[in-house]
């Protein structure tokens, strides 16, 4: 498998989501459109091969870079995928817990406005929907509360998976000597630093 480098790098994701799921952690690349996700899923990561598939965290400050490649049964539409994202509490749940092993799955993120939900839904402001008033602009009732919306989401996690075993957490000093976040970096960093 010879060059990497000619893969092409994709970052037209939402984020990823850390889930406990099937006793396994599951790390879920997040996207809003579910045929989009299908497609990548049949054209690009369904042709990996599970023990080639690497997974690197990168870890600068506050943030990581999310990074992820395989070699592939179809080196035609192989991608590369990228994601700068900050440090969360379920990215430190994953680091701490997974235990060396992972599942991939893709997922499909769906805001949530107050009509589309249960009332003992949770809102971003961790009340629940009920607790929102649903006649004025659903601000919510809680006086120590400053939301004023009702916003929650969803995610559907697709039913295909990946195992997922090749999983390393990355510091600055160490970028060198990986060479997918190498060339990660050098085609989505550095080079349009300047
Ligand atoms: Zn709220
Ligand atoms: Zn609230």
């Amino acid at each position: 498998m010879s060059s990497q480098s000619s893969v092409p790098w994709y970052d037209d994701f939402v984020g990823v989501a850390y889930r406990y799921y099937d006793l396994r952690m599951n790390v879920v690349p997040l996207f809003t459109d579910r045929k989009e996700a299908a497609s990548l899923w049949h054209d690009t990561i369904h042709p990996w091969v599970d023990p080639s598939i690497k997974i690197r965290f990168l870890e600068l400050d506050d943030n990581y870079w999310f990074i992820m490649g395989s070699d592939t049964q179809k080196p035609d539409t192989n991608l590369s995928f990228f994601k700068e994202l900050p440090k969360s509490e379920n990215y430190e749940r994953f680091k701490k817990g997974h235990g060396g092993e992972a599942y991939l799955r893709l997922g499909v993120y769906a805001k949530k406005s107050l009509d589309d939900v249960k009332k003992d839904a949770v809102c971003d402001c961790n009340h629940e929907a009920q607790d929102h008033d649903e006649g004025d602009g659903d601000i919510c009732l809680f006086n120590s509360c400053d939301c004023k919306k009702f916003s929650s989401f969803q995610v559907n996690l697709l039913k295909k998976k990946k195992i997922l075993t090749d999983i390393k957490f990355l510091e600055e000093k160490d970028m060198k000597n990986d060479p997918l976040v190498w060339n990660c970096l050098n085609a989505n960093k550095f080079s349009k630093s300047e």
